[in-house]
């Protein structure tokens, strides 16, 4: 560490880090983590470990090293926050919450890459974000993304993420189920409303069909989870404290959410907006109300569709498997759909490497992390990888595209809306 001599936490208190301290302690250093860690397993250095991370947060907490000292950074930059060291620790180390109040804490002291403050800027600002998705979908449908992934490395993979939103036209029918369930209102999402419409359209039947009555909830915005995880907390808060008032005048029971990022975030506003004695509460009444939409699908069973004879594999998106802890909602979504052959994918709960915009700034070990992911898809043949978060559908849908196998990655809930369309014919 080239700043160990230069101490700048032991008195810094207020710091949200500091605040943390608690969660911090709890660590035994046991390592039962470490093979959970994916940037541990594709890098093999113990400082790109969870327990690794959580030695230097404490040593940067105990003024032992600085924060910001390049080497520390480094280290906290490359974690995915997938929270699989979460599932895996006995002490129930918080470890999703210090990675975000350390991120936090730092961005204090040093500006974001540029790359992360351009893009969390756009995302902040509903306008921006709409000509950027405009210009997104225009290069998608035209094919210059699909021309453009062919670029090498990281160069084209972003394109490659893009093309790979491509959908064909989602076949029409109308749900006919008696909404009686339960009024729900559903999170838009940026990145799925700007690239993934179809699968919006297709939850919003899904869940009419199962007995959910859906209600607008005009005004509301970007979750905040990128600006959360970078760092970035105060703008999180103010798009929490806007998608609260704007869910609240809805009037519905639940919030549902189709992207395990976005819910798994909106489910935490209570613990975002708990220094805010004006949010405070609503932040957590709020919380409680946010399911994510294979969740609502569960509890109403879901109703059976139509048979679709094909091979998948189910990839489980890090926000709902750790972080939400919803290991079986989705199956029983994929379970509906009769005749669909699931083939089992090793290391499912293993992180693909997007990570929100992890996969843009930190590109070198999102492609390690990918590679790992890749290699056990091809292990099943399957032809379709089911995964319900759009970071997950697009890094896993262009390592698909890429690898020239003419596998496709889906959302369950798209899956069982084609199924349902089947059934209708
Ligand atoms: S985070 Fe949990 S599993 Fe990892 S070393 Fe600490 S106590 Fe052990
Ligand atoms: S959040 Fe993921 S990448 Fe980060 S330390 Fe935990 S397991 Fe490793």
């Amino acid at each position: 560490m080239s700043s160990l001599a230069a101490p700048v936490f032991p008195t810094d208190l207020t710091s949200p880090l500091a605040h943390a301290r608690v969660g911090l302690d709890s660590c035994v250093h046991c390592g039962f983590c470490l093979q959970a860690c994916p940037t541990y397993l594709a890098l093999a250095d113990e400082n790109d470990s969870p327990r690794g991370r959580l030695v230097l947060m404490r040593a940067a907490l105990e003024g032992r090293v600085a924060l910001d000292d390049p080497d520390v950074s480094t280290h906290l930059s490359r974690c995915l926050g997938c929270r699989g060291c979460e599932s895996a620790c006995p002490s129930g180390v918080p470890y999703g919450h210090l990675l975000e109040v350390a991120r936090e804490t730092l961005a204090a002291m040093r500006p974001l890459p540029i790359l992360a403050r351009f893009i969390l800027w756009i995302f902040a600002r509903p306008s921006a974000l709409r000509v950027a998705l405009w210009f997104a979908r225009l290069a998608r449908d035209t094919g210059i993304a699909a021309e453009l992934a062919r670029l090498p490395g990281s160069l084209g993979f972003p394109f490659a993420m893009l093309a790979s939103t491509a959908r064909n036209a989602t076949p029409a029918w109308t749900p006919r189920a008696a909404a009686t369930r339960a009024t729900v209102a559903t999170l838009d999402g940026c990145v799925m409303e700007g690239l993934f419409a179809e699968v919006n359209r297709a939850t919003e039947r899904v869940l009419a069909a199962n007995g959910y009555a859906l209600r607008a909830a005009p005004g509301q915005q970007c979750c905040g989870a990128l600006h959360v995880h970078a760092g970035d907390a105060e703008t999180a808060r103010r798009l929490a404290r806007t998608n609260i008032a704007a869910f609240e005048a809805s009037g519905a029971e639940f919030v549902a959410s189709n992207s395990a990022g976005c819910g798994a975030m909106m489910k935490e506003y209570g613990q975002l907006l708990a220094n805010d004695p004006a949010w405070r509460e609503r932040a957590r009444a709020f919380g409680a109300r946010v399911r994510d939409a294979s969740e609502l699908l569960a509890a109403a069973g879901p109703r059976e569709g139509a048979p679709i004879r094909r091979r998948i594999t189910y990839d489980a998106p890090c926000h709902l498997e750790h972080a939400q802890k919803l290991s079986a909602p989705p199956l029983k979504v994929l379970a509906a759909i009769p005749e669909l052959e699931l083939v089992p994918l090793e290391d499912r709960e293993q992180c693909c490497g997007s990570a929100g915009i992890f996969n843009l700034i930190e590109p070198g070990v999102s492609q390690r992390v990918l590679a790992a992911k890749m290699d056990c898809i091809a292990a099943t043949g399957a032809p379709i990888v089911a995964t319900g978060n759009p970071g997950c559908l697009m890094q896993i849908g262009a390592g698909l595209v890429r690898d020239g196998r003419g596998a496709v990655a889906r959302h369950p809930i798209e899956l069982l809306d084609e199924s349902y369309a089947a059934a209708e014919r």
